[in-house]
Protein backbone atom coordinates (compact mmCIF):
# COMPACT_ATOMS: atom_id res chain seq x y z
CA UNK A 1 0.00 0.00 0.00
CA UNK A 2 0.74 3.83 -0.62
CA UNK A 3 1.49 6.02 2.46
CA UNK A 4 0.05 8.87 0.48
CA UNK A 5 -2.84 9.34 2.36
CA UNK A 6 -4.86 11.85 0.12
CA UNK A 7 -8.10 11.65 -0.10
CA UNK A 8 -10.95 10.38 2.21
CA UNK A 9 -10.91 6.45 1.09
CA UNK A 10 -6.78 7.05 2.08
CA UNK A 11 -7.48 7.80 5.53
CA UNK A 12 -10.21 5.10 5.67
CA UNK A 13 -7.27 2.61 4.14
CA UNK A 14 -5.10 3.79 6.34
CA UNK A 15 -7.18 3.36 9.63
CA UNK A 16 -8.57 0.02 9.06
CA UNK A 17 -4.69 -1.11 8.33
CA UNK A 18 -3.73 0.46 11.59
CA UNK A 19 -6.28 -0.71 13.47
CA UNK A 20 -5.95 -4.42 12.24
CA UNK A 21 -2.28 -3.98 13.00
CA UNK A 22 -3.32 -3.27 16.61
CA UNK A 23 -5.85 -5.90 16.64
CA UNK A 24 -3.17 -8.71 15.67
CA UNK A 25 -0.48 -6.83 18.11
CA UNK A 26 -2.88 -7.05 21.06
CA UNK A 27 -3.35 -10.81 20.08
CA UNK A 28 0.05 -11.27 19.71
CA UNK A 29 1.58 -9.43 22.74
CA UNK A 30 -1.47 -11.56 24.87
CA UNK A 31 -0.46 -14.97 24.24
CA UNK A 32 2.90 -13.81 24.07
CA UNK A 33 2.83 -12.67 27.65
CA UNK A 34 -0.25 -14.16 29.57
CA UNK A 35 -0.89 -17.76 29.99
CA UNK A 36 -2.69 -19.60 27.39
CA UNK A 37 -5.65 -19.70 29.60
CA UNK A 38 -5.82 -16.31 31.04
CA UNK A 39 -4.83 -15.23 27.12
CA UNK A 40 -8.34 -16.79 26.08
CA UNK A 41 -10.03 -15.37 28.73
CA UNK A 42 -8.87 -11.60 27.85
CA UNK A 43 -8.92 -11.83 23.91
CA UNK A 44 -12.70 -10.29 23.39
CA UNK A 45 -12.31 -7.78 26.00
CA UNK A 46 -8.58 -6.75 24.90
CA UNK A 47 -9.35 -7.14 21.42
CA UNK A 48 -12.16 -5.20 21.55
CA UNK A 49 -9.84 -2.18 23.73
CA UNK A 50 -7.25 -1.87 21.17
CA UNK A 51 -9.39 -1.96 18.09
CA UNK A 52 -11.53 1.35 19.97
CA UNK A 53 -8.20 2.86 21.07
CA UNK A 54 -6.29 2.34 17.82
CA UNK A 55 -9.06 3.29 15.09
CA UNK A 56 -9.46 6.93 16.59
CA UNK A 57 -6.21 7.59 17.08
CA UNK A 58 -5.48 5.70 13.25
CA UNK A 59 -8.26 8.14 12.05
CA UNK A 60 -7.00 11.11 13.56
CA UNK A 61 -3.57 10.82 12.31
CA UNK A 62 -5.32 9.68 9.32
CA UNK A 63 -6.81 12.94 8.98
CA UNK A 64 -3.54 15.13 9.71
CA UNK A 65 -1.57 13.23 7.33
CA UNK A 66 -3.95 14.16 4.68
CA UNK A 67 -4.26 17.83 5.49
CA UNK A 68 -0.26 18.10 4.97
CA UNK A 69 -0.42 16.32 1.95
CA UNK A 70 -2.69 18.66 0.60
CA UNK A 71 -0.03 21.74 1.93
CA UNK A 72 2.10 20.24 0.43
CA UNK A 73 0.51 19.46 -3.37
CA UNK A 74 -0.49 23.53 -2.41
CA UNK A 75 2.96 25.02 -1.42
CA UNK A 76 4.22 22.96 -4.55
CA UNK A 77 2.02 24.12 -6.83
CA UNK A 78 2.52 28.11 -5.40
CA UNK A 79 6.48 27.39 -5.96
CA UNK A 80 6.08 26.36 -9.93
CA UNK A 81 2.82 28.22 -10.40
CA UNK A 82 2.65 32.25 -10.62
CA UNK A 83 -0.22 33.17 -8.03
CA UNK A 84 -2.29 35.87 -10.39
CA UNK A 85 -1.58 34.78 -14.35
CA UNK A 86 -0.93 30.80 -14.04
CA UNK A 87 2.34 30.77 -15.74
CA UNK A 88 5.55 28.83 -14.96
CA UNK A 89 7.54 30.76 -12.12
CA UNK A 90 11.28 32.05 -12.56
CA UNK A 91 11.99 28.80 -10.14
CA UNK A 92 10.10 26.70 -12.47
CA UNK A 93 11.36 27.92 -15.39
CA UNK A 94 15.33 27.16 -14.46
CA UNK A 95 14.08 23.66 -13.66
CA UNK A 96 12.57 22.90 -16.79
CA UNK A 97 14.98 24.53 -18.73
CA UNK A 98 18.05 22.62 -17.13
CA UNK A 99 17.10 19.76 -19.02
CA UNK A 100 17.21 21.14 -22.56
CA UNK A 101 21.10 20.59 -23.94
CA UNK A 102 20.51 18.72 -27.38
CA UNK A 103 18.68 21.13 -28.93
CA UNK A 104 18.53 25.33 -30.06
CA UNK A 105 15.36 27.06 -28.85
CA UNK A 106 14.22 30.78 -29.48
CA UNK A 107 14.36 32.87 -26.08
CA UNK A 108 12.38 35.85 -25.93
CA UNK A 109 12.00 38.25 -23.27
CA UNK A 110 8.99 40.58 -23.29
CA UNK A 111 7.74 43.50 -21.34
CA UNK A 112 3.93 45.36 -21.52
CA UNK A 113 4.80 48.71 -22.60
CA UNK A 114 3.68 51.99 -20.40
CA UNK A 115 1.99 49.76 -18.00
CA UNK A 116 2.73 51.75 -15.09
CA UNK A 117 1.24 54.27 -17.04
CA UNK A 118 -1.88 51.95 -17.58
CA UNK A 119 -2.10 51.10 -13.68
CA UNK A 120 -2.32 54.62 -13.18
CA UNK A 121 -5.43 55.34 -15.44
CA UNK A 122 -7.19 52.37 -15.04
CA UNK A 123 -6.15 51.30 -11.81
CA UNK A 124 -4.45 48.54 -10.37
CA UNK A 125 -7.05 45.56 -10.99
CA UNK A 126 -7.32 46.71 -14.16
CA UNK A 127 -3.80 46.35 -14.49
CA UNK A 128 -4.06 42.67 -13.00
CA UNK A 129 -6.40 41.62 -15.71
CA UNK A 130 -4.48 42.78 -17.48
CA UNK A 131 -1.47 40.95 -17.04
CA UNK A 132 -3.69 37.87 -16.78
CA UNK A 133 -4.67 38.43 -20.42
CA UNK A 134 -1.25 39.13 -21.20
CA UNK A 135 0.06 35.83 -19.83
CA UNK A 136 -3.27 33.89 -21.27
CA UNK A 137 -2.03 35.50 -24.96
CA UNK A 138 1.18 34.65 -24.24
CA UNK A 139 0.31 30.63 -23.81
CA UNK A 140 -2.26 30.28 -26.36
CA UNK A 141 0.47 31.53 -29.01
CA UNK A 142 2.84 28.86 -27.90
CA UNK A 143 2.91 24.96 -27.91
CA UNK A 144 2.28 23.16 -25.04
CA UNK A 145 6.15 22.11 -24.91
CA UNK A 146 7.61 25.69 -24.71
CA UNK A 147 7.54 27.46 -21.56
CA UNK A 148 6.13 30.59 -20.40
CA UNK A 149 7.43 31.91 -17.18
CA UNK A 150 6.34 35.43 -15.41
CA UNK A 151 10.22 36.75 -14.02
CA UNK A 152 9.08 39.98 -12.44
CA UNK A 153 5.99 42.29 -12.17
CA UNK A 154 5.26 42.61 -16.31
CA UNK A 155 8.34 40.65 -17.75
CA UNK A 156 8.26 37.77 -18.81
CA UNK A 157 10.41 35.41 -20.67
CA UNK A 158 9.45 32.35 -23.00
CA UNK A 159 11.01 29.28 -24.68
CA UNK A 160 10.14 28.11 -27.78
CA UNK A 161 11.53 24.48 -28.35
CA UNK A 162 13.48 23.74 -31.19
CA UNK A 163 13.17 26.89 -32.74
CA UNK A 164 15.84 29.21 -34.00
CA UNK A 165 16.66 32.81 -34.28
CA UNK A 166 14.55 33.56 -37.40
CA UNK A 167 11.09 31.61 -35.79
CA UNK A 168 11.47 33.23 -32.40
CA UNK A 169 11.28 36.21 -34.21
CA UNK A 170 8.28 35.45 -36.11
CA UNK A 171 6.49 34.27 -32.83
CA UNK A 172 7.70 37.11 -31.40
CA UNK A 173 6.12 39.46 -34.04
CA UNK A 174 2.92 37.48 -34.22
CA UNK A 175 2.55 37.96 -30.56
CA UNK A 176 3.40 41.41 -30.61
CA UNK A 177 0.36 41.28 -33.27
CA UNK A 178 -1.90 39.66 -30.93
CA UNK A 179 -1.23 41.56 -27.80
CA UNK A 180 -1.79 45.08 -30.11
CA UNK A 181 -5.01 43.52 -31.27
CA UNK A 182 -6.69 42.08 -28.33
CA UNK A 183 -9.22 43.53 -26.09
CA UNK A 184 -8.55 43.49 -22.54
CA UNK A 185 -12.56 43.67 -20.95
CA UNK A 186 -12.49 45.26 -17.46
CA UNK A 187 -16.53 45.96 -15.97
CA UNK A 188 -18.16 47.77 -18.82
CA UNK A 189 -14.71 48.75 -20.41
CA UNK A 190 -12.59 47.34 -23.25
CA UNK A 191 -8.38 48.52 -22.48
CA UNK A 192 -6.19 47.98 -25.17
CA UNK A 193 -1.54 47.08 -24.55
CA UNK A 194 0.89 46.94 -26.58
CA UNK A 195 4.28 45.08 -25.28
CA UNK A 196 7.70 44.92 -26.61
CA UNK A 197 10.19 41.71 -27.19
CA UNK A 198 13.75 40.71 -27.93
CA UNK A 199 14.58 37.73 -28.95
CA UNK A 200 17.63 35.48 -28.89
CA UNK A 201 18.96 31.70 -29.41
CA UNK A 202 20.07 29.44 -26.78
CA UNK A 203 22.37 27.12 -28.94
CA UNK A 204 23.03 23.17 -27.91
CA UNK A 205 24.36 22.98 -24.70
CA UNK A 206 24.20 27.17 -24.40
CA UNK A 207 23.64 29.23 -21.03
CA UNK A 208 20.30 29.70 -20.57
CA UNK A 209 21.36 32.74 -18.30
CA UNK A 210 23.70 34.56 -21.30
CA UNK A 211 20.78 33.99 -23.79
CA UNK A 212 18.07 35.57 -21.71
CA UNK A 213 20.74 38.63 -21.28
CA UNK A 214 20.76 38.70 -25.05
CA UNK A 215 16.85 38.95 -25.19
CA UNK A 216 17.22 41.69 -22.76
CA UNK A 217 19.11 44.11 -24.67
CA UNK A 218 17.46 43.05 -28.02
CA UNK A 219 13.99 44.08 -26.03
CA UNK A 220 16.25 47.01 -24.71
CA UNK A 221 16.19 48.45 -28.35
CA UNK A 222 12.68 47.23 -28.89
CA UNK A 223 11.80 49.58 -26.34
CA UNK A 224 14.11 52.59 -27.64
CA UNK A 225 12.94 52.06 -30.76
CA UNK A 226 9.54 53.21 -29.98
CA UNK A 227 7.85 50.18 -28.86
CA UNK A 228 5.28 47.62 -29.61
CA UNK A 229 7.49 45.80 -31.66
CA UNK A 230 10.26 42.46 -31.70
CA UNK A 231 13.65 42.91 -32.11
CA UNK A 232 16.05 40.10 -32.49
CA UNK A 233 19.40 39.95 -30.81
CA UNK A 234 22.27 41.86 -32.63
CA UNK A 235 25.80 41.88 -31.07
CA UNK A 236 26.70 44.51 -33.16
CA UNK A 237 23.75 46.78 -32.22
CA UNK A 238 22.65 45.31 -28.48
CA UNK A 239 26.14 45.37 -27.32
CA UNK A 240 26.43 47.19 -23.89
CA UNK A 241 25.53 44.80 -21.17
CA UNK A 242 22.99 45.48 -19.20
CA UNK A 243 21.47 43.54 -16.28
CA UNK A 244 18.24 41.71 -16.38
CA UNK A 245 15.34 42.99 -15.15
CA UNK A 246 16.61 46.98 -15.96
CA UNK A 247 14.75 46.78 -19.88
CA UNK A 248 11.71 48.70 -19.07
CA UNK A 249 12.78 51.01 -16.11
P1 LIG B 1 8.15 50.46 -20.27
O1 LIG B 1 7.34 50.60 -21.51
O2 LIG B 1 9.49 51.13 -20.39
O3 LIG B 1 8.30 49.05 -19.84
O4 LIG B 1 7.38 51.26 -19.13
P2 LIG B 1 6.56 50.66 -17.93
O5 LIG B 1 5.69 51.76 -17.40
O6 LIG B 1 5.88 49.42 -18.32
O7 LIG B 1 7.71 50.24 -16.92
P3 LIG B 1 7.91 50.52 -15.40
O8 LIG B 1 8.99 49.57 -14.97
O9 LIG B 1 8.13 51.99 -15.14
O10 LIG B 1 6.55 50.11 -14.72
C1 LIG B 1 6.19 48.80 -14.50
C2 LIG B 1 4.86 48.84 -13.79
O11 LIG B 1 4.34 47.51 -13.63
C3 LIG B 1 4.94 49.42 -12.41
C4 LIG B 1 4.13 48.49 -11.54
O12 LIG B 1 3.14 49.21 -10.86
C5 LIG B 1 3.46 47.54 -12.53
N1 LIG B 1 3.29 46.21 -11.98
C6 LIG B 1 4.25 45.31 -11.65
N2 LIG B 1 3.69 44.18 -11.15
C7 LIG B 1 2.34 44.37 -11.17
C8 LIG B 1 1.22 43.55 -10.78
O13 LIG B 1 1.35 42.41 -10.32
N3 LIG B 1 -0.02 44.10 -10.97
C9 LIG B 1 -0.19 45.34 -11.49
N4 LIG B 1 -1.43 45.80 -11.63
N5 LIG B 1 0.84 46.12 -11.84
C10 LIG B 1 2.09 45.65 -11.70
MG1 LIG C 1 6.95 47.72 -18.98
MG1 LIG D 1 9.30 45.98 -16.69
Amino acid sequence: MSWQVRTGADVWRFTAIIAVAALLGSVALRFALLPVDLAMRTLLPGSAMALLIGAPIAWFVGQRMRAVARLGDRLEHALHHDLLTGVHTRLSFYERTATITAQSCAVIVTDIDNFKGFNDRHGHFAGDQALRQFAAILTANCRSGDIVARFGGEEFVIVIMGAGMAEGHAIADRLAERVRTSQIFFGEHTLRLTASFGVAELPPDGDMDRTIQQADRALYRAKRSGRDRACRFDPDLDGAAIPMGTAAE
